[in-house]
Parts: C-alpha cells; structure tokens; sequence
C-alpha cells in the first residue's frame, strides 16, 4: 500500500487519485490515514471506542454548517498499523463499511 502524504489517504497504486501526486511513498505503520467521513454523532460514539481500544484516532472537521457553526462531518484518521482493527470495530458498531 502507498501513501500520500498531502491527503493522508492510502493508495492501492503510486498516483494519489484524489490529488494526482505522484510517486507515493509505502506506508509507514504510523501514517495517520484518512479512514472515512461521520456524522459528529457516530465519529464520537467510534472516536470513544476506538479510545477504549487504545487505537489513536484524529479528528479532523469538514463542512461548517452556517447556521449551527460546528462541523457537519468528521473526518477519521487512524494509524495504518490500526486499520484492520477499526475495520473490525467499525463493522462491529455500523456494520457495512460505506463505499
Ligand atoms: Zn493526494
């Protein structure tokens, strides 16, 4: 797997498709990747399991709701060394991943 370092999302190829930086890096056990986008309700309730399990996760918000003035959407990051076990963990609470 490769990464790439602007959008900290992980990449089957050496070309990021959601940036077009080229020759990725591998990943390292430690990169911090993009895992997907939640609800601030659903990213709190996995950001407090994840803890549980003492997997580092960041939080990163997206979309500023202009009336509300808090994020609409959370971005989750997790280490790449993390990633199957908050797969399974995000299956566990949500079951499917989403596409
Ligand atoms: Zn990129």
């Amino acid at each position: 797997m490769y990464f790439c370092e602007r959008c900290n999302y992980l990449m089957q190829d050496t070309i990021c498709s959601n940036c077009g930086k080229k020759k990725l890096r591998e990943v390292k056990d430690d990169d911090f990747c993009y895992f997907l986008t939640m609800n601030p309700l659903n990213a709190q309730m996995f950001e407090g399991n994840l803890k549980e399990k003492n997997i580092p996760v960041a939080m990163l918000g997206v979309g500023i709701d202009p009336v509300m003035k808090t994020s609409r959407n959370f971005n989750v990051f997790i280490p790449y060394k993390d990633l199957e076990k908050t797969t399974q963990l995000y299956k566990l609470m949500f079951g499917k991943l989403p596409k």
